[in-house]
């Protein structure tokens, strides 16, 4: 499969970066919300793109979701001076990688995300989960 880039005009082939660009802002606004009962729910995206391997211009693109949810116990968090405040749950982005299945016997190349969130408590670290997701690289869209 080639690909015609629009800046190169010519077939080019396409290189996956290595990065993916995790949403933290919009984290911290989900999160707020999503303090219930005994979890912490966080919900986000990572974009990643494939780049001509000529100029670098983004050829295809992809979304994927990133969701997950920590199990506290809030009587952990509950002492008589201060109830249980679901401000003070912060999510942060401990680590971002790139997965790259390469060619498989069928042809199917698997691209994705493995990002590592850390749960926080008044700027207290809690725990830590890995949350991944992937598309088949022919699935990602044209920029
Ligand atoms: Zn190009």
């Amino acid at each position: 499969m080639s690909n015609i880039c629009p800046t190169c005009k010519t077939f080019v082939s396409i290189n996956y970066e290595k990065e993916a660009k995790v949403k933290e802002d919009s984290l911290l606004g989900a999160l707020f919300a999503d303090v219930e009962g005994n979890e912490v729910r966080f919900s986000t995206s990572a974009r990643i793109t494939g780049n001509c391997e000529n100029c670098g211009e983004e050829m295809k693109e992809a979304t994927l979701e990133l969701d997950g949810h920590f199990d506290i116990d809030p009587d952990k968090f509950w002492s008589p001076d201060s109830d249980l405040n679901p401000t003070k749950f912060k999510i942060e982005v401990d680590r971002s990688e790139r997965t790259d299945s390469g060619e498989g016997s069928n042809g199917t190349r698997m691209l994705g995300v493995v990002v590592s969130f850390d749960l926080m408590y008044d700027d207290e670290y809690i725990d830590t989960m890995d949350v991944t997701d992937e598309i088949a690289a022919s699935e990602m869209s044209d920029c």
